[in-house]
């Protein structure tokens, strides 16, 4: 085993691989860009060293800052975590020739699964199903729409060096197809510099169903399957273990397709084989197809060890160490069933868009795994992913493993930025998810029903109140103090109320005309006659009530003059993002609509329109700008309406 290893990563995942090398008694080094100064994983780390400024490109895309560091702090490995250098050919061969282990596969395994269509051709070749379509060299616009036309619609356009589900285009009709296969071949370029792209057969009703697998550089084994269904705009929300509905047959011949992938290429280290499965009718041995390989450690890799106890981790460090693979395939068994729900910073009702903030209060739940990197206090910052923490659940059966989400998720209690806590909540108490029928379509199926931010219980506005009002602990528990006003008016940001203390351990709150009785008896608050799970806590953000669907009433801010005498000239950043573009300039006469910039945030690219006629009086970002929430993008005349 190693005595020391670096971390070229931040976040849940470098603080989770930290986790497992303590345990076997492996020293650490962390790295760490200028926005990540006091971070939980620098913390953590026996050692750490600053790479760079805060952006990837920066720090911790810099490959040769991090071996320099592995070197001066004396580390024989590197292990990349996710994301970031983790699928890099390139960087493995450096660390390899700077005579340190890479902790993952060969730089050549990388590389035969680095572009979708390549790896698609060798797995066809490996005897590996593939979904039917054309992943040939010719990109030629006549030869791909003649392609589609003979696999017959619908078909999905992929960027071959896609990922993130970036460069993709369902095609419903042979008309369209041109369209979508320049706006497709655009987006590859610029987000990937390949435009190639393949043409793939959607799949109707599809399940995303992928094996991991483990290999030593000769052989592998696969710990089974993870359902990956629960996706928005191709990206992951919740993912479970074992797959609702699995056949023994179905998972035998899974399994051994996907340690036949891993095998034609020689795989070392943790991998995972991806898979589109039809789920229009039950799941069938015959009704699978290879998608992609992704040759790291995934972000859902939790859910596999609570089904089968195994540290994947712990294996990573043993087998780049030189050891045997730690168990053979049919040592390997599945117990009961396990969730991950990815808890973001995000505005869902705004549409999902990243959001940032300082978690002025922080906790989760101690009946759940929680996978995280940041602490209370932290701050979720415009330049990485704004993942919070995963919540990982495990359970005897599906239903009791779901039902320990919800919990874990209604026992999460995060104030200082908003959460898409409520949209998790929401999908576990989904009828279809609940009786396990699941498939990528779900989500956009039910989006409105499961993003309708239910309005908050008035009761627990009540609460917030008393909260607000200082009245949370100890006063009203225990008793008046008799310096306080009995009859008084409590106002926040949005709302007032006017509250009057009844006596020991009771009180009124009247808002938005009605009257809520509250009180404090046996380690509870009592609201309306019921007793309540809700919790009080007062934090640097103001007051939040957790317990139900969380809310927060923030005081109001005495130094807000109401107003921004600017107004509808100024159009400003939503969100943290990268400028991608910018479309006017100053002079240029703009209609309401009409595009004003793109912004790219989380993957994602939003587009800023002008929200009435002017003239561009200034642009105030350049495409390439790292920009705030709230940052001035583009200023119109005043009054040229
Ligand atoms: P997985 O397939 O392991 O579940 P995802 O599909 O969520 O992971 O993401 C695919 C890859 O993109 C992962 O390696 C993840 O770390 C990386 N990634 C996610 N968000 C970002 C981001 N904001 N910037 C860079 N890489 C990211
Ligand atoms: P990425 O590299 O962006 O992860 P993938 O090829 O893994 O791209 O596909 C991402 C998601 O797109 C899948 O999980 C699935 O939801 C959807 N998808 C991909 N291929 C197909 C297909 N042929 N038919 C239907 N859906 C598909
Ligand atoms: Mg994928």
């Amino acid at each position: 085993m190693f005595q020391k290893i670096l971390i070229a990563n931040r976040g849940e995942i470098a603080c989770r691989v930290i986790d497992t090398a303590r345990r076997l008694g492996v020293r650490t080094v962390a790295v760490y860009s200028d926005a990540d100064r006091a971070a939980r994983h620098v913390a953590l780390a026996d050692e750490a060293v600053h790479i760079g400024g805060p952006a990837p490109r920066d720090s911790y895309l810099r490959g040769d800052a991090i071996i320099q560091a592995a070197r001066d702090t004396g580390a024989q490995a590197i292990h990349p975590g996710y994301g970031f250098l983790s699928e890099n050919p390139d960087f493995v061969d450096a660390v390899t020739q700077a005579g340190l282990i890479f902790i993952g596969p060969s730089a050549q395994a990388i590389r035969k699964m680095g572009l979708k269509d390549a790896a698609k051709a060798l797995m066809a070749d490996a005897g590996v199903p593939v979904v039917p379509g054309y992943h040939g060299e010719n990109q030629e616009a006549a030869h791909l729409q003649a392609q589609a036309d003979a696999i017959g619609y619908p078909v999905l356009i992929k960027a071959v060096a896609g990922g993130g589900g970036k460069g993709m285009r369902l095609v419903e009709r042979s008309s369209d197809f041109a369209a979508a296969l320049q706006s497709a071949q655009g987006e590859a370029a610029t987000a990937f510099g390949n435009p190639a792209v393949l043409i793939e057969k959607y799949i109707q009703q599809p399940r995303h169903i992928e094996m991991q697998v483990f290999g030593d550089g000769r052989r592998a084994v696969h710990l089974f399957e993870r359902d990956c269904s629960l996706q928005r705009r191709h990206q992951k929300v919740i993912e479970e273990a074992p797959a609702p509905g699995m056949t023994p047959e179905m998972r035998a011949a899974m399994g051994e397709a996907a340690t036949r992938a891993a095998e034609a290429i020689g795989y070392a280290g943790a991998g995972t084989v991806e898979f589109i499965v039809d789920g229009s009718d039950g799941l069938r041995p015959d009704g699978f197809w290879f998608m992609e390989m992704n040759t790291r450690l995934q972000v859902e890799h939790p859910v596999t060890e609570l089904v089968t106890g195994v540290d994947l981790v712990e294996w990573q460090l043993r087998v780049a160490s030189g050891e045997p693979l730690p168990a053979t395939q049919d040592q390997l068994t599945i117990q009961g069933h396990a969730f991950e729900a990815r808890l973001y910073a995000e505005d869902v009702p705004a549409g999902f868009l990243p959001a940032t903030g300082r978690l002025a209060h922080l906790r989760f739940p101690d009946h759940a795994r929680i996978e995280t990197g940041v602490r209370p206090g932290d701050t979720i910052s415009p330049w990485y992913d704004p993942m919070i923490a995963k919540i990982v659940t495990h359970g005897a059966t599906r239903a009791i493993a779901l039902r320990a989400l919800e919990a874990a998720l209604e026992d999460t209690e995060v104030a200082g930025s908003v959460t898409n806590v409520d949209f998790l909540i929401a999908l576990t108490r989904h009828a279809g998810f609940q009786r396990g029928e699941v498939d990528t379509g779900l989500i956009a199926r039910d989006r409105d029903a499961l993003v309708a931010a239910a309005e908050p219980d008035p009761g627990a506005r009540a609460l917030a109140v008393l909260g607000l009002a200082g009245l949370d602990d100890p006063t009203i528990r225990g008793g008046v103090t008799l310096w306080q006003p009995l009859h008084r008016t409590i106002a926040w940001q949005g709302g007032e109320a006017v509250l009057e203390v009844l006596g020991p351990g009771a009180a009124r709150v009247t808002l938005d005309g009605s009257t809520h009785q509250i009180g404090y008896e046996g380690g509870r608050w009592w609201v309306d006659g019921s007793p309540r799970r809700w919790r009080i806590v007062n934090h640097g953000a103001g007051t939040s009530v957790f317990g139900g669907r969380a809310l927060t009433l923030a005081p109001l801010d005495p130094l807000d003059r109401g107003g921004d005498e600017a107004g509808a000239a100024l159009t400003l950043s939503p969100m943290p993002g990268l400028v991608k573009a910018v479309f006017v300039s100053a002079g240029q006469q703009v209609a309401a609509g009409d595009r004003l910039a793109i912004l790219e945030a989380m993957k994602m690219e939003h587009t800023l329109t002008a929200t009435r006629d002017g003239t561009v009086a200034e642009v105030l970002a350049a495409a390439g700008d790292q920009v705030e929430a709230g940052a001035p993008l583009i200023r119109l005349e005043e009054d040229d309406g």
